[in-house]
């Protein structure tokens, strides 16, 4: 059987996205990635994060047949409902580190299907994986300093989307966040590329002004959020399409440092 040509990729990137540690100079210039075994026959995956029996998702596969030879088996509203779910687990302190042992591993050296693709802030207070209380392979992660959708970030998301078949994408931001505190408090602008950086959320800070001044940090928070989810679409043909045919949806969110809790807007 063939293997489709989405599956063939420059090896820098498999590289990249399997985590190895080193490429040999005798590598060859493409490897194969093999479509990961459907999840829902993972015995080891938690009951809450296998997928149901039969719900793969078909009207996905229908409209982008070559796009995925096992289709993800998540669809967004059981993605983000599973987030939620882990999320409130991590807040109620009963947290059961699903996906984290060595079976799980074994299984995700053949490819792999996150429920969800996620940009949150880099913050160290913001652990992506903890704070939805998922292991290895359940989100595709994407992090820096405020959240901010720039060129990379799109293209790892449009990644995440087009060749794994990730039906959710999350823009997370997070009170207290330095970031968007630096664009809203403003002042001389920093040198270097930290400058063009916060220079990319003062659209959100400047949106907040005329509140009173300790309510604009947490409203620009959610602007941010606001203005990346905007942005996603805006500047990524591919993400508009892929949000259009219905084969991922973008949702914005704020975690909240004080306590625990993921607000999905
Ligand atoms: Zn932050």
């Amino acid at each position: 059987m063939a293997v489709p040509s989405r599956f063939i990729l420059p090896v820098a990137m498999l590289l990249l996205m399997a985590g190895a540690s080193s490429a040999g100079a005798q590598e060859p210039s493409y490897v194969r990635v093999s479509p990961p075994p459907a999840l829902a026959e993972d015995n080891h995956a938690t009951p809450a994060l296998a997928a149901p029996a039969g719900n793969v998702n078909a009207p996905q596969a229908a409209a982008h047949p070559a796009a995925h030879a096992v289709p993800n088996p998540y669809v967004a509203d059981s993605a983000l409902k599973l987030l939620k779910a882990g999320n409130q687990r991590f807040v109620d302190g009963q947290v059961i580190h699903p996906n984290q042992e060595k079976p799980r591993r074994d299984q995700l050296t053949a490819g792999q299907q996150p429920m969800a693709a996620i940009l949150a802030c880099s913050d160290s207070r913001v652990p992506v994986e903890l704070l939805f209380d998922v292991g290895f392979g359940d989100v595709f992660v994407i992090r820096d300093a405020g959240n901010v959708p720039g060129v990379d970030e799109i293209g790892s998301i449009e990644y995440a989307v087009e060749h794994l078949g990730a039906p959710l994408v999350v823009v997370l931001g997070h009170t207290k966040c330095g970031a968007v505190t630096g664009a809203v408090q403003g002042g001389p602008p920093e040198p270097g590329a930290l400058g063009e950086l916060l220079a990319k959320i003062k659209p959100a800070a400047l949106a907040v002004t005329t509140l009173p001044a300790d309510q604009q940090v947490p409203a620009a928070v959610h602007a941010n959020v606001e203005q990346g989810l905007k942005q996603l679409t805006a500047k990524s043909d591919v993400l508009a399409k892929a949000v259009k045919e219905g084969r991922t949806k973008i949702v914005g969110a704020v975690y909240q440092l004080e306590d625990g809790q993921v607000i999905f807007k």
